[in-house]
């Protein structure tokens, strides 16, 4: 093969070792061609150079051995619908057994006789409380010849000693019809014949200053690490191999982030020209003061949107901290200067909440305003379009094709997390480069938010509205009824009003969950004096609008209610919660929730109701809702929980994935990254010094950010 040669359009099947049938199989795996290859990293490294005795192992470690399978068989416990296989296997040491639960069909892939190699945690019997045991160990089978002397021998090929055994060995995922022992085989000639004809895009000094090794050596001992490797790293993928290539990642998204960025400082957008007047009497009319960081962050606001460029901030601040005030103060601006205004929000009962909530102000303020969504039926898109409409309300039905915007000067997006970058661009498009703005409930630290949110500047409101007292959080289990239902009656009694939280809206053969439906029939039951309300996503948005208000005028005492209450709902009298399995929710959707209480200066209360048994993570989730009422330090906890992963895809399609780096344990590398793209697109922001890394940008964005305007 020639040096030079183009990797990635390089097909798989001209590897030694890669016939037409394994290219089918490899192909499943996502590998096509020689760069799919080198980029398949182990997803863990097993310490085989030096394999322990069964009769040396330690309980409770992960370890493991090497032997001979002296039985393999399935055997059914008496009296349970359980089978076990068991698979014997002697080391000259002693005995070991590996158990694999209801999954009789492991018995097909082993011999007595073969040599197995066996990895897992070692336990005892559970019923004689001796011997060596692991259940559903890793294992691989190390010679396949032994019982069929016959058998083409030389499948077990004298690489053995080199590739498999005697090294930390790499362990790949696997498909069906191809061994971790093939992928091994295959990755090794793969890094020994084309390793040179890796070429590096990454400048020299950039690694150098970041003390990170060459891409080929990444490469290669990523895959078959040297024998001093710290197998401790490799496992946890904060190698100095690793971090290299999570290097390679986050400085390409970062790269891309840096050029969108550029992008829009050269592009022209509005110059809000304001004397203030509006925003003047608004703030006359509001009926509280603002908090000081409420001020400091419309301040960065205003500053934006008097350069001839479009702004592109995040407001980020915990439920509560009131943003929308923040929001309305510039979409005065942008009114006082001739320009419409449109809100955007994820669901329709937010967007009626805050059509609901701001009208008034804004009808005083003189300016016009409605709501736009889906299921609502007289659109007024002719009062847009001709400009009579001032402040457009609405969820996605704002970027839908017939509607027209006079002139569009200012975008706000509400709870940003449920939007796309993608769905941005799009109500952009709908003005001249109109300013925008995006709101974030989910506060995320803020080296993430510099990723997830990496193309706009950021302000956060860190300070909630005076005489916030912090809501109390109880964890009770669904069998407390009766205190529960005490605490009900008190608060209300109180005059206070209450919400109550289903996962679901009616009942189901599928969960044994219990509904929104079948509660409201049991509080109207038992709480006969009290007016019980249901509120959820079926009921029509008209329905929806006077439930909402009579809630909010105090005609319902308790509202019975599924998440469409999540975000964005104000009323400040409602003072308890209850979220009926709370073990099922997600972390920040519980956090959300619980902000629609402790609005007022009366102490709130949030009841977690749980229905055992639940798992390990939602005892996690229920355990920091009832410690913190801190919005970053719950985001943080979520993330731990959940993994980086699912967090980094949902939010931003149309970003390069991450498939090595991993944004919360190499945040300090990110933070490397971003500088080291940031001060390159300065330096040379088309990328001329360096055409290979160039071509390494285009293909990991997919397109999708316009490289290269001339601005
Ligand atoms: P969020 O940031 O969660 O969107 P909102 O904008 O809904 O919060 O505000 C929450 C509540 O706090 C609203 O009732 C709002 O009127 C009120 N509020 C906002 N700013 C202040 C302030 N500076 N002082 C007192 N109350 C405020
Ligand atoms: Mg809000």
């Amino acid at each position: 093969m020639q040096r030079g040669k183009d990797l990635s359009d390089f097909p798989i099947q001209y590897i030694k070792g890669v016939g037409p049938q394994r290219v089918k199989l490899l192909s499943r795996l996502g590998i096509n061609t020689v760069t799919d290859a080198l980029y398949y990293l182990p997803y863990r490294y097993e310490d085989r150079s030096n394999l322990k005795k069964i009769s040396d192992l330690i309980y409770n470690n992960i370890e493991a051995i090497a032997g001979k399978v002296i039985s393999a068989e399935v055997i059914r416990l008496p009296g349970k619908n359980l089978k076990i296989f068991e698979l014997t296997v002697n080391d000259g040491s002693g005995l070991l057994k590996g158990k694999w639960f209801n999954q009789p069909f492991m018995k097909k892939n082993f011999k007595v006789g073969q040599e197995v190699i066996l990895c897992g945690t070692v336990k005892k019997n559970p019923y004689w409380g001796i011997g060596f045991e692991m259940d559903n160990p890793e294992y691989e089978i190390l010679n396949n010849t032994v019982e069929t002397p016959n058998m083409n021998r030389l499948q077990q090929s004298s690489d053995d000693s080199l590739i498999h055994t005697n090294r930390v060995v790499p362990v790949y995922k696997v498909t069906s019809g191809l061994s971790v022992r093939q992928i091994r085989s295959i990755m090794f000639n793969l890094i020994h014949s084309h390793l040179e004809d890796v070429t590096d895009p990454i400048p020299e000094e950039i690694l150098k200053r970041n003390g990170l090794p060459t891409l080929s050596e990444s490469l290669s001992c990523v895959h078959f690490p040297d024998k001093e490797a710290d197998i401790r790293a490799l496992n946890s993928g904060v190698s100095d191999f690793h971090r290299r290539l999570s290097f390679d990642e986050l400085f390409m998204l970062e790269l891309g982030l840096a050029l969108i960025k550029k992008g829009k400082v050269i592009e022209k957008g509005i110059a809000f020209k304001t004397g203030g007047r509006l925003l003047k009497k608004l703030i006359e009319i509001l009926p509280f003061r603002l908090t000081k960081s409420q001020e400091q962050v419309f301040n960065e606001i205003l500053e934006d949107m008097k350069r001839p460029h479009p702004m592109n901030r995040l407001i980020q601040g915990d439920v509560g901290c009131g943003k929308t005030v923040v929001a309305l103060m510039a979409m005065a601006v942008a009114a006082e200067c001739g320009y419409q205004s449109a809100l955007m929000v994820p669901t329709e009962i937010l967007a009626e909440q805050h059509y609901i909530n701001i009208h008034s102000i804004v009808e005083d303020l003189g300016l016009k305003i409605c709501l736009l969504t889906g299921s609502k039926k007289d659109k007024p898109l002719d009062k847009i379009s001709s400009g009579d409409i001032d402040i457009i309300v609405g969820t996605h039905a704002l970027i839908q094709e017939g509607v027209i915007f006079k002139n569009l000067g200012l975008v706000v997006i509400d709870e940003q997390h449920r939007f796309g970058v993608m769905q941005r661009a799009l109500l952009r498009k709908k003005g001249f480069n109109p300013d925008v703005l995006v709101m974030t409930a989910t506060p995320i630290p803020r080296t993430l938010a510099l990723t997830v949110y990496g193309d706009l500047d950021y302000s956060v409101i860190d300070e909630l509205p005076p005489n916030r007292m912090p809501v109390e959080t109880l964890l009770f289990s669904s069998k407390q009824k009766d205190t529960i239902y005490s605490l009900i009656r008190k608060e209300i009694k109180k005059g206070r009003q209450v919400y109550v939280v289903y996962p679901i809206i009616e009942e189901s053969e599928k969960t044994d969950l219990r509904s929104a439906i079948m509660g409201k029939n049991a509080f109207e039951k038992f709480f006969s004096d009290f007016t019980v309300g249901l509120i959820h996503g079926r009921i029509k948005a008209e329905e929806r609008e006077k439930i909402m208000a009579s809630f909010k005028h105090g005609e319902i005492d308790l509202l019975v209610c599924t998440t469409v209450i999540e975000v964005g709902v104000d009323v400040p009298n409602a003072t308890l919660m209850l979220i009926i399995h709370a073990e099922r929710f997600g972390l920040s959707q519980l956090h959300q929730l619980r902000g629609r209480v402790g609005r007022s200066s009366h102490l709130s209360s949030c009841l977690l109701i749980s229905y055992e048994p639940y798992g390990e993570d939602a005892r996690r989730r229920l355990d920091i809702m009832v410690r913190s009422n801190d919005g970053f330090r719950i985001a943080e906890e979520d993330l731990n929980i959940r993994g980086h992963g699912e967090f980094f895809g949902t939010r931003q399609s149309g970003m390069p994935d991450l498939r090595i780096a991993n944004i919360i344990r190499d945040a300090a590398l990110l933070s490397q990254a971003r500088k080291e793209a940031f001060s390159l697109i300065d330096k040379d922001p088309h990328l001329k010094s360096s055409p290979l890394l160039r071509k390494t940008l285009e293909t990991s964005w997919k397109g999708k950010i316009e490289l290269f305007k001339t601005g």
